[in-house]
C-alpha cells in the first residue's frame, strides 16, 4: 500500500513538475518576445533554462505529431520552421497548468481577456506561444529540446 507520506511526496513531484515553453516565429519576428517573457516571469513561474533556434521540418513534424492527419499540418510545419522560436524550460508549483492559464485557449479569439494568446495573437495558425499540456508531456517535450 502507498502511505500517505508516499502519496504527499508523489504529489508534490507532479505539482513542482518543470514544463516546457516555445515563443513561435510570430513573437520572436513580430518583436513580442519581451512582453511575453514579461508575463511569464510575472506570474512567478522561472526560466530555469532559454534558447533562441530554429526548428528542423523533422523537429517540428515530431513535436506536432498528433495533428499529422489535419489538413492544416504542412502548413504548421512551415510555420513552425520559418524562423527563430525561443524554446524555454519553466518550473513553478503546478508550472504546467500554470502556464496553460497564462497563454488561453488555442484560438487566440476564444482565449480570455488578459491571456497571452488573446493580447498577443489573431489567429490560431500563428498564436504565438507553446505550452506543454501535461506533465507527461512535458518530461517528453523538454527531452525533445534540449536533450
Ligand atoms: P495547443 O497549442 O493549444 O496545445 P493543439 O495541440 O491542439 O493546441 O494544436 C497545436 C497547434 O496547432 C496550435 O497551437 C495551433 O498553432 C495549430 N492548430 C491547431 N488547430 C488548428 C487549426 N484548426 N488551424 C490551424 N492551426 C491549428
Amino acid at each position: 500500500l502507498i502511505s500517505i507520506i508516499d502519496i504527499n511526496l508523489i504529489a508534490s513531484l507532479i505539482l513542482c513538475a518543470n514544463t516546457f515553453c516555445m515563443l513561435k516565429p510570430d513573437a520572436v519576428r513580430d518583436r513580442k518576445m519581451g512582453r511575453i517573457i514579461d508575463r511569464i516571469e510575472a506570474s512567478g513561474l522561472v526560466i530555469e533554462r532559454m534558447e533562441m533556434c530554429e526548428l528542423t521540418r523533422s523537429l517540428a513534424e515530431e513535436h506536432y505529431a498528433h495533428l499529422a492527419a489535419a489538413p492544416f499540418f504542412g502548413r504548421i510545419v512551415d510555420f513552425m520552421t520559418g524562423g527563430p522560436v525561443v524554446k524555454m524550460v519553466l518550473s513553478g508549483p503546478n508550472a504546467v497548468a500554470k502556464l496553460r492559464a497564462l497563454m488561453g485557449a488555442t484560438d487566440p479569439l476564444k482565449a480570455a481577456p488578459g491571456t497571452i494568446r488573446a493580447d498577443f495573437a489573431l489567429e490560431t495558425s500563428s498564436n504565438v506561444i507553446h505550452g506543454s499540456d501535461s506533465v507527461e508531456n512535458a518530461e517528453i517535450e523538454i527531452k525533445r529540446f534540449f536533450g
